[in-house]
């Protein structure tokens, strides 16, 4: 990196990083980085420090922040509400060096889309400490909603998650290929949560009828080829189409294969996986005193051999993008609802804040590198939900989200470190190499040395542009 221009030199900034290590999706270089107005204005050697902010990064990383497309603040599940809200929910993803969400805005029934939204920016608005996009998750899709589509994705809403699963919530298949192609004309992308309705129905009622009610029984009704069979419909109907089709938590070899032939055969399809299908296991459910409760997600924790393929396919591209599905709900009192019946816990467990600490582990175990977990973590994201180069990057005039990783912060997570509203954490005692000790979102230093700095509600809605098929 060369030296400053005398421009850039005679420039005043907001911020300055000096002394750390630039890593993007494609590089890797020591370079400084100066700030202003909420964007990246350079990157360079030497600027002109005098009465500036400066933050000496010297021996961290300058990463990209964290982008997370998949989470749930405030969202009503079984007769409770997820315990985040997007002002705890984002203060815990800005410590971890997270600094942009895309929550699930959940179609209520009967509501068009843009009253949907308006709902969920109700929630947002003025509320969220780092930047937020919503998806659409369309629960009463009727013509009606279909054509109100193009409408929405205009507004720069362009994704939408279709149900395949779950009784008075999924689509037919017919609905499905509808959706595919007004995404495919308007520039959207339809997103599936991809479990065979039919097999989980009959397994519920089966186990249930004998007596098994324990939170173990929840991932036994659900297993790994119906959520595989789903996949491979969903991907099917996106190569018919022609469609942009988005897997999201996808957590096994069965539906894995599927997206792999589905891009081989050139679809449009791309996959998320989340930090819980990569470390955690059904080995968890088996956790004494209702422990296993913590764990009841859907889809559920797998066999832990589905883990090591779920590593190659991020590094060798088959998936895309690591989410969290952050969804928290309190073992006490929120949990326990389902003591006797697992049907009756809520679906979901924390995660937003330790997924830049828990992917950088990957990197120090080898699973991939560097440069590949800001790929996933940041980049690509922001490519496949229309937010690069605005977000996913560190380039001059991109915005000033950085996230600045301490390689050498290791220790087990524990829950007491996290700032997650939820009383536990699922990745207690997992020891992680280096953590995430300064954030700053939208040039705004909101989490200095792990200590929560920034003003509240600060955030600001994204309005996001076309998809990138990755
Ligand atoms: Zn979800």
């Amino acid at each position: 990196m060369s030296q400053v221009s005398k421009k850039d030199f005679e420039m005043t900034y907001d911020i300055i990083l000096t002394g750390g290590l630039v890593v993007t999706a494609s590089d890797t270089f020591k370079a400084d980085v100066a700030i202003k107005d909420g964007c990246i204005a350079a990157l360079g050697e030497k600027f002109n420090t005098d009465a500036v902010k400066t933050i000496d990064c010297s021996g961290k990383y300058i990463l990209p922040g964290g982008i997370d497309v998949h989470t749930h603040m405030e969202m009503p599940f079984g007769g409770t509400t997820s315990k985040d809200t997007f002002e705890t929910g984002s203060i815990a993803a800005a410590h971890g060096g997270t600094t942009s969400i895309v929550d699930f805005c959940i179609q209520g029934k009967g509501q068009s889309l843009r009253e949907s939204l308006d709902g969920w920016h109700a929630k947002a608005d003025g509320k969220s400490c780092i930047d937020y996009a919503f998806h659409v998750a369309v629960t009463d899709m009727t013509d009606e909603v279909l054509c109100e589509m193009p409408e929405i994705i205009k507004q720069g809403y362009p994704s939408f998650k279709l149900f395949m699963v779950y009784d008075g919530l999924r689509v037919s298949d017919g609905t499905f290929l509808k959706a595919l192609k007004v995404a495919r004309d308007n520039g959207g992308l339809v997103c599936v949560h991809a479990e065979n309705n039919d097999i989980v129905v009959n397994n519920i009622g089966e186990l249930l009828a004998e007596g098994k009610t324990a939170p173990k029984y929840h991932a036994a009704s659900r297993p790994p080829l119906a959520e595989g069979e789903a996949t491979g419909r969903a991907c099917k109907l996106a190569r018919i189409t022609d469609g942009p089709l988005y897997v999201v938590h996808l957590t096994c070899s069965d539906s894995l294969e599927e997206v792999v032939r589905a891009r081989k055969a050139g679809a449009s399809v791309m996959a998320e996986t989340c930090p819980q299908y990569l470390y955690l296991s059904t080995e968890n459910y088996e956790e004494p005193n209702f422990n296993g409760a913590k764990y009841v997600m859907s889809p559920p924790l797998r066999p832990a051999e589905n883990q090591a393929p779920l590593w190659n396919a991020l590094k060798n591209g088959d998936l895309q993008t690591v989410a969290t599905d952050h969804c928290p709900f309190d073992f006490k009192g929120q949990k326990e609802m389902g003591k006797d019946d697992f049907t009756k816990i809520p679906n979901g467990a924390p995660g937003v804040e330790p997924r830049m600490s828990l992917l950088y582990k990957g990197v120090v175990e080898g699973r991939y590198s560097l440069n590949k977990m800001v790929e996933v973590a940041s980049t690509n994201p922001a490519k496949i939900m229309g937010m690069y180069p605005q977000k996913g990057t560190i380039a001059p005039g991109a915005d000033a989200d950085i996230c600045i990783f301490d390689p050498e912060k290791s220790g087990p997570i524990n829950h007491a470190e996290l700032h997650e509203n939820v009383d536990y954490t699922t990745y207690e005692g997992i020891d992680v190499p280096g953590r995430p000790v300064s954030t700053i979102s939208g040039g705004r230093l909101v989490v200095e040395n792990q200590k929560w700095i920034g003003e509240k509600g600060k955030g600001h809605f994204i309005k996001r542009g076309t998809p990138i098929i990755l």
